[in-house]
């Protein structure tokens, strides 16, 4: 590794990443399908929501000052004065003293009533209402805009949309929105000794574990992986691959041949096509990264080691993605807990760590980043600043969660 003279810092390197996003684009989907994208518009409450003061009971709207001191031996006696119909304001109903309205859950309260009775406190003595139970003023009852108010900025861009958000965009008069497009990424896995997943490994052959791995997080975070399949260390089955996926993709990562032995032809051929920028990062796992760029198109060399590719996919291509979509926030989950262990790191380089967390704690789990077992039986990343010398046992730590 001595041959990586010139690393750049993770801070730099994704300054550099970030600042070759390409622009990201829009696009407008159904409210029904806008779960986990990221707005791209401000969205605002076209009414107020509701519109109305309603009952969240069925019962009686009432007065609530009529019902105090109301209880099953002194009931209060309200006179009903009529039915609120679903659906409908009826806006010749208005209560006077003592008086009441039967009212649906949903129904607009009439005019004059401030709180609204559930019918298992009430019984009905023809036109006179039995309330054995007071009610507050307020009480059982939504006020009009007590949801959103009508002008009022309910969502910004760089939200990432819920199922929840699709019910409020509804309720805003929205069956479509406007969401960031999302970014296609290609991924090229390079080696000698891959062979796809249906194929049984020979001698010296290995499956292709990051394609998939990368792709499938890739979706999941929100963008459309293209897999180009496998090629082998040969310059010009490279070049053929880039020249296919550039005008199919907005960014290319290679996986595998990011080093610089003479194998390893990444450098080259991003040289050859376009620029390389950085060509080894301050990071471990994932050192052998590039970034560089072809005809303005992000081009990533990720190590080959299926963990070093991952960390290198989340801490160094992530920032770009989030730039390229809007996103106010990574799309990351985190907890905060304590180390369970002390764990060793290299002053200078900033450190991933895989753990897992358990009963509030987070166990290192050590392991060589050519293993695939360390991925899953962790719950996700600690990240050591490139300025420690190991963290103690003890020590609050923020996990990234898978
Ligand atoms: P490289 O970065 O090409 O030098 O590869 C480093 C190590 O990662 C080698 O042991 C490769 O066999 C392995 N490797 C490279 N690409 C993949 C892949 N797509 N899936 C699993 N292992 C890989
Ligand atoms: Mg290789």
């Amino acid at each position: 590794m001595s041959r990586f003279l010139n690393v750049i810092s993770v801070a730099e390197a994704v300054v550099v990443a970030e600042r070759i996003a390409p622009a990201g684009r829009t696009e407008t989907v159904p409210v029904e399908q806008s779960a986990g994208r990221v707005l791209a518009s401000d969205v605002v409450a076209d009414t107020d929501i509701p519109g109305f003061d309603r009952s969240v009971v069925d019962g009686y709207a009432v007065r609530s000052a009529d019902t105090a001191g109301a209880s099953d031996s002194i009931p209060a006696l309200i006179q009903c004065v009529g039915r609120v119909v679903m659906g409908k304001h009826d806006t010749n109903l208005s209560l006077g003293n003592t008086e009441c309205t039967y009212i649906p859950t949903g129904g607009v309260l009439p005019d004059r009533a401030d709180a609204a009775v559930m019918v298992e406190y009430t019984e009905e003595a023809g036109e006179t209402i039995l309330i054995k139970k007071p009610v507050s003023h307020g009480e059982n009852v939504l006020l009009r805009d007590e949801d959103f108010k009508k002008g009022e900025t309910v969502f910004r861009p760089g939200r990432r949309l819920t199922p929840q958000d699709a019910g409020v965009l509804a309720a805003c008069g929205r069956a479509t929105v406007m969401v960031a497009r999302k970014p296609v990424v290609g991924i090229i896995s390079t080696g000698n000794e891959l062979v796809p997943a249906i194929l049984v490994p020979g001698p010296g052959q290995v499956r292709d574990a990051n394609a998939p791995m990368l792709a499938a997080w890739l979706s999941e975070y929100g963008c459309e992986p293209r897999l180009y399949g496998i090629v082998r260390d040969e310059r010009e089955a490279f070049e053929t691959v880039i020249a296919r996926a550039l005008p199919e993709c907005d960014i290319i990562l290679l996986s595998g041949g990011s080093s610089k032995d003479d194998r390893d032809m990444t450098a080259a051929v991003i040289a050859g096509k376009g620029t390389v920028l950085v060509h080894g990062i301050a990071i471990a796992p994932g050192k052998p990264t590039i970034i560089g760029k072809i005809e303005e198109k992000p081009v990533f060399g990720l190590p080959g080691h299926p963990a070093s590719a991952f960390v290198v996919l989340i801490a160094i291509v992530r920032p770009l993605l989030d730039r390229m979509l809007g996103l106010e926030l990574p799309l990351l989950r985190t907890v905060k807990v304590t180390l369970a262990e002390n764990i060793p790191s290299q002053r200078g380089r900033e450190e991933y760590v895989r753990v897992r967390v358990e009963n509030g704690v987070a166990v290192p789990l050590f392991g060589k980043s050519g293993l695939l077992n360390t991925l899953v039986k962790s719950d996700g990343l600690i990240r050591i600043p490139a300025g420690y010398e190991g963290l103690e046992k003890g020590t609050g730590v923020e996990v990234i969660l898978w």
